[in-house]
């Protein structure tokens, strides 16, 4: 059972929280529960950090962001033992949950049950684990990216055979978009793996993408569900195989992500190599690139247009201002527009279905929307617009593609 920040928020919530588990215990199961830092902790510490050094060592910073969840853990373990139930904390590097030393963004390597299993079996019947942290093989803190706590979720249930992983948030389910955003998205019953990985990983931030691909490839039983709602057998939403789906819709949702930059290198040398001289010291930099665009060349020159997130626009500037500077490449500019978003349309009947992404370009155009960067895959369209129409794209998309009625 996981329970993110809003779910943990205070500490009258934290005991509704442990009283679900309470049930869960009464019905004779041993419980894994993983906590996020109370609300809005994480986002206050990211903060803390920046404003001390704005290109800080990041093992520091994951030492700092990391400690919200310690605080949840040990007061919902304090709660579930006022209750009578025996329950302990955990912290990631007591576990041990072993990750790589990509620190704010590590994967996990392991999470050895042996520690747990004992202590279930002298009797302990709540393991209270802080989600989103790890231990490097350096020894180092690590944190597993923003929204971790699924992932360290869906991996505990991995490793440990759970019959089930309940994410509990603060909606009642997977929605065919943002409720937050559009009032007519709707609650899904089940939705396909694959759907929910597109959704997740093009901002759809009610679970992490790795959590998805990690309960898709070990067959965890995920479901998401809301912790403000009477527990029932058959509430939230069931993430699950394609093939466990009777009907769907071509598509299935319409994700958004709010804080995209779009980079422009402008007149950059058009020859062999140069996109790797481009794109290497971005990654090396910890740039995650999205999409990437580059214009028909002229004379010799060209434009190369690339996405990231907006908080890694400085970073991505001195990376490629040290590669000119180095003389790698060459450039007269680079135009950083903060201002865009990106939307998305996800369904894998997309697979059989032709006329999406056109269906999609008339929407945006009908509504005034200039689309700035578009790309495409097998089961997704995905443009970025001025961030001002983010919305209104989201919300004249779910209508276009009637969204709201059930396939
Ligand atoms: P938690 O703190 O429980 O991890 P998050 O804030 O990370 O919760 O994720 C839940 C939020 O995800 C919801 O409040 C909702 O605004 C947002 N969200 C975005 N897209 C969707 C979607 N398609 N379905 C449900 N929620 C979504
Ligand atoms: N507290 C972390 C975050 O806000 C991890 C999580 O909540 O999943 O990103
Ligand atoms: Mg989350």
């Amino acid at each position: 059972m996981k329970f993110g920040g809003t779910s943990v928020a205070t500490l009258d919530r934290i005991r509704r929280a442990a009283k679900r588990v309470g049930l869960e215990v009464a019905k004779g199961y041993d419980v894994i529960v993983i906590v996020s830092a109370m609300s809005g902790k994480t986002n206050e510490l990211v903060g803390w950090v920046n404003e001390t050094s704005p290109m800080f060592d990041a093992r520091e910073y994951d030492a700092v962001v990391s400690s919200g969840e310690n605080v949840t853990a040990g007061l919902m373990a304090l709660t579930l033992q006022e209750m009578d139930i025996p329950a302990r904390s955990w912290q990631g590097w007591q576990v041990p949950l072993k990750t790589t030393s990509a620190h704010s963004s590590a994967r996990i390597e392991e999470i050895p049950t042996d520690n747990i299993n004992r202590k279930f079996g002298e009797g302990m019947q709540v393991a209270v684990v802080a989600g989103f942290q790890g231990i490097s093989p350096e020894g180092r803190i690590t944190t597993l990216g923003r929204g971790g706590s699924d992932t360290t979720a869906v991996a505990f249930a991995a490793a440990f055979d759970a019959e089930r992983c309940d994410i509990y948030t603060d909606v009642d389910g997977v929605y065919t978009t943002d409720p937050r955003v559009c009032d007519k998205a709707r609650k899904m019953d089940r939705i396909a793996f694959e759907e929910m990985l597109e959704l997740a990983s093009l901002g759809a931030k009610v679970l992490q993408t790795r959590s998805v691909e990690l309960a898709m490839r070990y067959k965890v039983r995920l479901r998401v569900l809301s912790s403000f709602e009477e527990p029932s057998d058959n509430a939230g939403t069931l993430v699950c195989d394609e093939e466990d789906i009777m009907e769907s819709n071509v598509v299935a949702g319409v994700a958004y992500s709010r804080d995209e930059a779009k980079m422009t290198l402008v007149s950059v040398e058009d020859r062999p190599g140069i996109a790797a001289a481009i794109f290497m010291p971005l990654s090396e930099a910890g740039v995650n690139v999205d999409m990437i665009v580059q214009n028909i060349a002229e004379e010799g020159r060209t434009d190369m247009t690339f996405s990231c997130p907006t908080e890694q626009v400085k970073r991505a500037q001195k990376a490629l201002d040290d590669a000119k500077a180095k003389g790698d490449i060459s450039f007269n500019e680079l135009v950083a527009d903060t201002g865009v978003a990106k939307i998305s349309v996800v369904g894998i009947g997309m697979r059989s279905h032709t006329g999406v992404a056109a269906k999609m370009f008339k929407v945006l155009s009908s509504e005034g929307i200039n689309i700035k960067v578009i790309t495409t895959s097998e089961i997704k369209i995905s443009v970025l617009i001025d961030r001002k129409y983010m919305e209104l794209a989201v919300q004249a998309l779910h209508d276009a593609f009637e969204l709201e009625k059930k396939a």
